[in-house]
């Protein structure tokens, strides 16, 4: 039996209707997984969760809430793919519409390639990571080596 993972779940105000849906779709596997969401949208998860899963066992959901997306909870979340922390990345960004926290948005994407963890920025990539074979596995990530950044010679 694989760890569970930590699978961080973000969807911008137009995609939370999609998100919602995927949570109450995919809920008996997500149950035994570590979620961590920025703060309206784990609201709406665990909402969503607990609409599928009988009062005794709502104890069991493991879902961790940061600050609201605008408010840092992006960079909260970024902060803990750096640490390792995050297996997964689920984030439904609106296509359609800007937001005040755009450098955020776009530091989570980055720091999510970076880090190599598997990013579905729309439902039918989160379908294909869900049901991968894969996803039942400890899957390791392979870190790229980023030491010639960080052993660079500087010229002072
Ligand atoms: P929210 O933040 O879950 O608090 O709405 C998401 C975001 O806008 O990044």
């Amino acid at each position: 039996m694989a760890k569970p993972k930590n699978i961080a779940l973000v969807a911008h105000d137009n995609c939370k209707k999609d998100l919602v849906e995927w949570v109450q779709w995919n809920w008996e596997i997500l149950k035994d997984h570590k979620i961590v969401c920025t703060g309206t949208t784990g609201r709406l998860v665990g909402e969503a969760l607990a609409s599928r899963m009988d009062e005794d066992k709502l104890e069991d959901i493991n879902i961790t809430k940061l600050k609201s997306g605008p408010f840092g909870g992006d960079q909260q979340m970024g902060a803990m793919i750096a640490e390792g922390k995050i297996d997964i990345l689920i984030f439904f960004w609106d296509p359609m519409e800007p937001h005040p926290h755009e450098v955020d948005v776009k530091a989570l994407e980055r720091i999510s390639v970076l880090y190599n963890i598997p990013v579905a920025c729309n439902r039918s990539t989160a379908d294909f990571i869900i049901s991968s074979k894969l996803f039942k596995t400890d899957y390791e990530i392979i870190a790229t080596d980023y030491s010639w950044y960080t052993n660079r010679k500087i010229t002072l």
